[in-house]
C-alpha cells in the first residue's frame, strides 16, 4: 500500500521534494488489541496541514520527518482487532493521514451513521472541522446580535461558507463575503444567499469594502493584509473571530497589524480559536448542521481530486484559491 510521508521543511512554499511516497506490505498491518484497519476512502485538505509540518509550538505537535503526513480522513474498517467493539464495514472519520491504510486504536475513530440525505464526505466538510468551525466560531466568538452587519473572510471556502450562511441564522442584518474570484463572487451571491460578496484581488475592493459601510462582525478566515484593512471598518463593541489566517501560513516572516489601535477606539475584541476545544458539543452541533443540509438550508460544494498521490499536488492549491468548494482527495472506491 502507499503511504506519503515528510521528507523535508518547506521554508516557504510547499515544494515537490517537500513529501515522498513509500510502499509498504499490507500484510505488516495488523490491528492489534483495541485497535482496527481502516481503509482510506477520502482525506481532507486543510489549510492547518501546513502549520503540522512547520516545527513550532502550536495546538498539535509537528509531524515529523519520515512520518506518514497527518491528515484527517474518512474509511471503512476492514478488519478488527482482539476487544474491538467496531464491526467490519463501519464508516469512521479519523486521523489516518495520507495513506491507503491505517491501523487506528479504536478510542481515536469516530463511527458515524450518514443520515438520509447527507453524503459521507459531508461528515468531511459541514458536519466534519469545517462546518463545525464556523459553526463554534459563529456561536461563541462571533456571538451576533439581530440586525449587525458582518463580513466573513474566505468566504467560498468550507469554513467560510458555512460561516456566512450561519451569520444569517444568527440573525445577521447584513452578511457580507470576501473572497478571490468572480465565480466565487457570484456562487456566494446567488446559491449561498450573501448580500455581497467583494472581491479582493480587484482593483476597487478597498473602496468596495468602504462602500458597505462599518461592520460589528469579522469571522476571519486569512489574516495579514485584509484583516488590517478591515480593522479600519469597524463599529464600536466589534468582535472579530480569529479563525485562521491563510494569507500567512506560507509566509517566513508573517505581517504584522498596522491598524489595531482601532481596536481600542472602537472597544473592539479579537479573538482566536481552535475547534478542537468544542469535542465535547460536536455531537449535538453535528445533528443540527445534518438538519439543515437534509432541508437545503446549508448550500456546499466539493472539489474532488482522485487519488492519494495528488494530495501533495492538491495541498498547496489552497493557498493559490485553486479550490472551489471543500477540496478532497479521493483514495478509494466507498
Ligand atoms: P478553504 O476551503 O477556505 O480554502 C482556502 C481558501 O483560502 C482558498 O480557496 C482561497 O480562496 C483562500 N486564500 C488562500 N490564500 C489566500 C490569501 N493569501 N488571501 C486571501 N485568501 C486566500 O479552506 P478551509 O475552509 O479549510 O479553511 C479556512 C480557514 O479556516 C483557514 O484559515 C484555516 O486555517 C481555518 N481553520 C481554523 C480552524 C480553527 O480551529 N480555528 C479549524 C479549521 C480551519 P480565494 O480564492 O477566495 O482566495
Amino acid at each position: 500500500y502507499k503511504r506519503i510521508v515528510l521528507a523535508s521543511r518547506p521554508v516557504g512554499d510547499i515544494e515537490p521534494n517537500t513529501f515522498r511516497t513509500e510502499k509498504h506490505p499490507v500484510s505488516a498491518l495488523v490491528p492489534g488489541d483495541g485497535e482496527v484497519l481502516v481503509q482510506v476512502t477520502y482525506l481532507s485538505c486543510d489549510p492547518a496541514q501546513r502549520g503540522y509540518i512547520r516545527d513550532v509550538r502550536s495546538y498539535l505537535p509537528p509531524v515529523q520527518i519520515g512520518e506518514t503526513m497527518r491528515a484527517q480522513g474518512l474509511g471503512v474498517v476492514i478488519k478488527v482487532g482482539k476487544g474491538s467493539t467496531l464491526n467490519v464495514g463501519q464508516t469512521v472519520t479519523g486521523a489516518f493521514g495520507w495513506t491507503e491504510f491505517a491501523v487506528m486504536k479504536e478510542q481515536h475513530v469516530d463511527k458515524i451513521t450518514v443520515p438520509k440525505g447527507v453524503q459521507a464526505i459531508d461528515f468531511l466538510n459541514t458536519l466534519g472541522m469545517s462546518g463545525l468551525t464556523a459553526y463554534f466560531g459563529i456561536r461563541d466568538i462571533c456571538q451576533i446580535k439581530p440586525g449587525e452587519t458582518v463580513i466573513v473572510s474566505g468566504a467560498a471556502g468550507s469554513v467560510g461558507s458555512v460561516a456566512c450562511q450561519l451569520a444569517r441564522r444568527a440573525g445577521a442584518g447584513k452578511v457580507y463575503a470576501i473572497a478571490g474570484s468572480p465565480d466565487k463572487c457570484e456562487w456566494l451571491e446567488k446559491e449561498v444567499g450573501v448580500d455581497r460578496a467583494l472581491n479582493y484581488k480587484s482593483k476597487t475592493f478597498y473602496s468596495d469594502l468602504k462602500g458597505i459601510g462599518y461592520i460589528d462582525v469579522y469571522f476571519d478566515n486569512v489574516g495579514g493584509d485584509l484583516l488590517d484593512m478591515v480593522l479600519t471598518r469597524l463599529n464600536k463593541g466589534a468582535r472579530i473571530a480569529l479563525c485562521g489566517a491563510i494569507s500567512q501560513y506560507n509566509a517566513t516572516k508573517p505581517k504584522g497589524l498596522q491598524n489595531y489601535l482601532t481596536l481600542i477606539s472602537q472597544r473592539a475584541t479579537l479573538r482566536g480559536f481552535i475547534i478542537l476545544d468544542y469535542v465535547p458539543e460536536f455531537p449535538a452541533a453535528i445533528e443540527e448542521l445534518a438538519v439543515a443540509l437534509v432541508d437545503g438550508s446549508i448550500k456546499r460544494k466539493f472539489h474532488i481530486v482522485d487519488g492519494l498521490e495528488q494530495a501533495p499536488v492538491a495541498l498547496p492549491w489552497l493557498f493559490a484559491g485553486k479550490n472551489e468548494g471543500k477540496l478532497l482527495v479521493k483514495v478509494s472506491d466507498e
